[in-house]
This record gives structure tokens, sequence and C-alpha cells, in this order.
């Protein structure tokens, strides 16, 4: 679905991704791995659209998207992509389910639709009784699922997510990871995951292995039946 190709990044003198290729798989998780400072981050922001290599490409289902306008990237990101971060980033003036809703109101979905996809998917991650209470009143877990049904209420084909169980305790943890494969079972959602939790790593389907900038490994997960 998302192919990377020889992509290379660098900041200054630092050169960061050193020729990454990469196939992304729908309906599954991949995970990608490695020690801090291997450019796992930049790689996420460069297979997300959000920021451009200095070379390779990177294609969804076959579009060169680097290669698009500025307002075509935006508009395909806002309808295509979903990102969750390791902190929530969620409006503090909000109310959850107002928070889940927005990036619908943004891509233009009715206010009615938009609100009703919201409530969907704030059931489905178990949070209703909390839909009306901002941020503040919920607590990290919550606030991390509630990010995760920001990141699907477009449906979009592929969701980033960068270490986004890094601010949890262990307990929390381990729900948000299971939603995540709940997720991928249950909508056949994707999900890109840069993570330093071994055992998310060790239950996605793929898991990519970023040493100094470079591919080290990649290793399937995947049980055939759940295959497309
Ligand atoms: P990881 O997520 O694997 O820890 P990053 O992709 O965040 O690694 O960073 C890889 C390297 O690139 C680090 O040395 C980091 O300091 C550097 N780096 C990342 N982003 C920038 C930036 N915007 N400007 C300069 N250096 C950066
Ligand atoms: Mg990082």
């Amino acid at each position: 679905m998302i192919k990377a190709t020889d992509i290379v990044k660098s900041f200054g003198s630092l050169e960061v991704l050193k020729g990454v290729s990469l196939d992304v798989k729908s309906r599954a998780v991949t995970t990608i791995v490695g020690p801090s400072g291997a450019g796992k981050s930049t790689l996420l922001q460069i297979i997300g659209t959000l920021s451009a290599p200095d070379s390779g490409k990177v294609y969804y289902d076959g579009d060169d998207v680097f290669a698009m306008k500025d307002r075509r990237l935006s508009r395909f990101r806002n309808e295509s992509i979903g990102f969750v971060f390791q902190f929530h980033r969620l409006l503090p003036e909000f109310t959850l389910e107002e928070n889940v809703a927005l990036p619908a109101l943004i891509a233009g979905v009715g206010r009615r639709d938009a609100f009703e996809r919201a409530r969907a998917l704030i059931t489905h991650l178990g949070l209703a009784s909390r839909a009306g209470h901002r941020p503040s009143e919920l607590s990290g877990g919550e606030c991390q699922r509630a990010a995760v049904a920001r990141a699907l209420v477009n449906k979009p084909a592929v969701v980033f997510a960068d270490e986004p169980s890094g601010s949890l305790d262990s307990k929390n943890r381990g729900e948000l990871h299971r939603l995540f494969f709940d997720l991928r079972d249950e909508l056949g959602a994707t999900f890109v995951i840069v993570t330093h939790d071994e055992n998310l790593a060790a239950d996605s389907d793929y898991i990519v292995s970023l040493v100094d900038g470079r591919i080290n490994k990649v290793t399937e997960n995947r049980k055939s039946t759940n295959s497309i």
C-alpha cells in the first residue's frame, strides 16, 4: 500500500537516513524499532508525508506523494493519514467528542455525520462515559485512546504513531497496544508504530529494525489467516 524507496535525509552535515526502502502492508501493525537517534521519527515523518526526503520517493497506492502540490498533499494527508504522538495533543478547550470530531469537520464532513462518527469511535474505544469531558478531566490512558479515535475519524488508509505509549504506565500501555490489534482486526486498520516496547514489537505483524539510518532487518510475524 505504501512504498518508500531509497530515502535519504540529512540535517545539515548529519546524514540521518542513508537509503531506506520499505513496504507497508495494509491491515497490519508494523513496528519500527531501534536505538535512540537511529532515525525512526525522521523516517515516520517522511513516510507519513509530514516532511520531504532529500532524495527517494514515497508512494501511496502508486502515487508519488511528494510530487503532489502542497494543497493537494495537505488534503491527502488530512483524509488518508492519521497521526498519534507520544503526548496526546488533544485541544484542552474542547471535549473529548469535539476533539475526535475535529479532523472530520476540517475535512468538510457535515457536523452531524462528524459527531456521529466521533461518538461511534469513542464508544468502540470504551470512552462513551467520558465523551463530554475535557482532556484535563481524563487520565493519560484515556487521552491516548482518544488520540487514536481522533486519528481514525476520517477512516484513514494508515495511522502513524511515534512512541504512543511512551508516556503511559504499564497497565495503560498494555490496553493501548491491545487497542491497535483490535482495530486492525475489527476495522482493518493499518498502523505504523515507532516503539521501544518489546512486547508491542513482538506482537506486531512486521518489525522493522532501524540502526544508524539503515534498515537492519525486517521480521515478518504475520499469521497467514489475516493477510489480504
Ligand atoms: P529516533 O526517533 O530514532 O530517536 P530521530 O529520527 O528523532 O531518531 O533523529 C535522528 C537524528 O537526527 C538525531 O541525531 C537527531 O538529533 C537528528 N535530528 C532529528 N530531527 C532533526 C532536525 N529537525 N534538525 C536537526 N537534527 C535533527
Ligand atoms: Mg524518535
